[in-house]
């Protein structure tokens, strides 16, 4: 996995948002999963969801903790919800990777 980024624009925080997605990357070859579309939205939330609990652990801005909030919403759409309420497949699939 390679991640390219911008150093003009690239700050701390945006690092540790990349290691999340390489520790799911690490993760999901691990469990022998490939990667699709809908595949990196939850992994996109679920490095949000990491970016939330640093800046709870950190005391983040409440403005950043705001805008981390909203990115979960945008990729936890409600067809993922129902999906991932509705079936047990997709959580065993899910577990251990996307967090
Ligand atoms: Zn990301």
């Amino acid at each position: 996995m390679t991640v390219s980024v911008d150093p003009t624009l690239f700050r701390y925080v945006d690092l540790l948002h990349e290691s999340r997605h390489i520790e799911q990357a690490r993760r999901t070859a691990l469990a022998g999963q490939g990667l699709s579309t809908r595949t990196v939205a939850w992994l996109e939330r679920g490095a949000y969801e990491y970016d939330l609990r640093l800046g709870s652990r950190f005391g983040f801005s409440d403005e950043y903790m705001n805008w981390l909030n909203k990115r979960v919403s945008d990729y936890w759409t409600p067809s993922l919800r129902t999906k991932l309420r509705l079936s047990e497949r997709t959580r065993k699939k899910f577990e251990g990777i996307w967090r």
